[in-house]
């Protein structure tokens, strides 16, 4: 087994500016009693999503959060893969729904774009990327299978979820109450592998 650096500082910082994933992050943690201060509370400039894949963009999120206060950092990015449409939204998932997060639209755009296709898979992937202040960072990647259904079913989720049938399943996860997705999902999944590897005794 690959060796992994534990992590035994006792604050981290979480690379996002959205509340919500702070506080997602910050219940995952509990166990291991790690303080998490949000970037957005250091009020620590957000940057841009350059990168070319979900790993990418994690890691220089986190890169310069650490960079910005000397303290190690987590990011997370994710999002929703399509074969059929040659792997988009992908790492343009938030960014097909515009300024005003209309995700009605963006589950609108890719039911427009598997017109022609019997091809319904999809995946969503989750990154994650813990780097401390000597340049150091670990990387772990989740990932649910599953399947594209439309129209659109459940509004419990957020995002994507409504369109999304997990593999082996008949709800979306529009429709799953948010405790049974939080247990099958590609962001749990990840977590699990930077748990295991970094933060358990
Ligand atoms: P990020 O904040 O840059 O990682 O953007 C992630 C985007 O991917 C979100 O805005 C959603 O559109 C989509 N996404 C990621 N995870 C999920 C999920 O669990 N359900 C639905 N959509 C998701």
């Amino acid at each position: 087994m690959a060796e992994h650096r534990h992590f035994s500082e006792p604050e981290l910082v979480i690379a996002s500016h959205n509340e919500g994933k702070v506080r997602e992050i910050e219940d995952l943690l509990k166990p291991y009693n790690v303080d998490v201060v949000s970037a957005g509370k250091l009020g620590l400039d957000e940057p841009e999503e350059t990168g070319k894949t979900f790993i990418a963009n994690a890691e220089l999120k986190a890169r310069a959060a650490t960079t910005a206060c000397n303290k190690p950092a987590l990011s997370d990015d994710s999002g929703l893969v399509v074969p059929a449409l040659d792997g988009a939204p992908g790492i343009y998932s938030a960014r097909w729904a515009g300024p005003e997060k209309d995700f009605e639209m963006a589950m609108g755009l890719v039911e427009d774009g598997l017109k022609e296709s019997e091809d319904h898979r999809a995946y969503f992937v989750a990154a994650l990327a813990l780097c401390w202040p000597d340049g150091h960072c670990e990387i772990f990647e989740g990932r649910v299978d599953g399947a594209l259904v439309f129209p659109p079913r459940g509004n419990l989720g957020f995002g994507y979820d409504p369109i999304f049938l997990p593999e082996g399943g008949d709800m979306t996860f529009g429709e799953l109450d948010p405790a049974v997705k939080h247990t099958i999902s590609h962001r749990a999944d990840a977590f699990e592998k930077l748990t295991r590897a970094c933060f358990a005794s």
